[in-house]
């Protein structure tokens, strides 16, 4: 308990220095783009300068990816809640994913009860990052099921993929804002530490479970989010 309260404290702070930093390279980051473009559009299709051009074009694209990252993990600690269709809410994640070819997706209800208050966006986004990670850690295909369960009191949705599954040894850094094993240009590691933000605002809780030994069983991973099913009466605007 202590631990946890000690690392949304971390995570606090955090948010608070990245959103200092996002804030201060937007703009430069803007003009730098946006020039490296203008030379673009102005060289030849055979200057040889238009090679470094588009290597700054594109490098300054990825830092907005960054700061964009950034800011939306230092988002304001406000949760607009609203009456929402889980169901309806795990198809959309799903929609707004581009879906690798070899990969299935499934969404599977334990329950009838299927109304729940959360913040529709945010929620959404906490499924899009989860739905991301299913899909890159299934480079060569697999299955993404979510399920959701759930009593009068709370609900569960589990995003379940088939793939590689998570070393033990990175299971405790997992939610650590720029902790990433995808390599530099592919992840930002803010997906899992913005899961986590957004979830503590809903006054839930999200668990992990993953098998990286063909031995032991399917390999993969389950992240599930546990929420309280009538969320307003307990919400609150700290990040606690
Ligand atoms: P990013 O996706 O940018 O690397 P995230 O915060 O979303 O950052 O995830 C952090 C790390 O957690 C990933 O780099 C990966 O190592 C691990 N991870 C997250 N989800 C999964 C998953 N479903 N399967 C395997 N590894 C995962
Ligand atoms: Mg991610």
């Amino acid at each position: 308990m202590q631990q946890a309260l000690k690392h949304s404290e971390k995570l606090a702070h955090m948010g608070q220095l990245s959103a200092g930093i996002a804030h201060e390279l937007n703009n430069p980051l803007g003009v730098v783009l946006m020039y490296s473009n203008i030379l673009l559009d102005e060289c030849k299709p055979d200057d040889p300068l238009r090679k470094d051009l588009e290597l700054i074009s594109s490098q300054a694209e990825r830092c907005k990816k960054i700061v964009s990252g950034l800011l939306n993990f230092a988002r304001k600690n406000q949760v607009k809640v609203e009456k929402v269709n889980v169901k309806k809410l795990a198809e959309d994640s799903i929609a707004g994913v581009v879906i690798p070819k070899n990969v299935t997706t499934n969404v599977v209800c334990r329950t009838s009860n299927l109304m729940a208050s959360l913040d529709y966006e945010q929620m959404m986004q906490v499924l899009t990052n989860l739905n991301k990670n299913a899909f890159e850690a299934m480079p060569n295909g697999g299955d993404l099921t979510i399920v959701i369960d759930g009593d009068d009191h709370q609900f569960s949705i589990s995003v379940i993929d088939t793939g590689e599954g998570i070393p033990e040894e990175n299971m405790d850094k997992l939610f650590t804002p720029f902790f990433t094993t995808k390599g530099i240009g592919k992840g930002t590691g803010l997906g899992l530490a913005t899961t986590y933000g957004i979830v503590k605002m809903h006054k839930g809780k999200i668990d992990v479970e993953s098998n990286t030994d063909p031995q032991k069983g399917p390999t993969g991973t389950t992240f599930r989010i546990t929420l309280p099913r009538n969320a307003e009466n307990e919400l609150g605007n700290d990040n606690s």
